[in-house]
């Protein structure tokens, strides 16, 4: 396994022990990584209110993006148990900032992985280039 992975899987499930899931009790830990190996990690926090819950994987794209802004993005590393995938609305916040190729790696606790790429679950996704271009 490449070592930017490695390293990433360690962060996510770092960030994973910090979630805060008390009305789901299903704990998420993801670890955002740039071209450069940056690496920005994220948790999911659950509100009362349900509707104002927000997933690790937004999570860490907004650490990202009020830490040092935009960056060109490689991959993401996933942590749950049992192993999941990211849901439709992660996806599309990915999708704006990630390519075709990028890397989505997901694990259990027990080290089950799954690999995937963005443009398996968005084949024809929505994103800046989907709107009209200004004159
Ligand atoms: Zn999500």
């Amino acid at each position: 396994m490449e070592n930017w992975i490695k390293k990433a899987h360690k962060i996510a499930e770092e960030a994973r022990e910090r979630a805060y899931a008390p009305y789901s009790h299903f704990k998420v830990g993801a670890a955002l990584v740039t071209t450069t190996d940056d690496i920005y990690a994220g948790c999911n926090v659950e509100n009362a209110s349900y509707g104002g819950t927000t997933c690790a994987e937004r999570n860490a794209v907004f650490h990202m993006i009020s830490k040092n802004g935009v960056q060109p993005l490689k991959g993401l590393v996933l942590v749950t148990d049992p192993l999941a995938v990211p849901c439709g609305l992660c996806l599309q916040v990915l999708s704006e900032f990630a390519g075709h190729d990028f890397d989505i790696h997901m694990f259990d606790l027990n080290g089950n992985h799954k690999h995937k790429k963005l443009m398996d679950f968005l084949p024809n996704r929505f994103n800046p280039d989907s709107l009209p271009k200004k004159v």
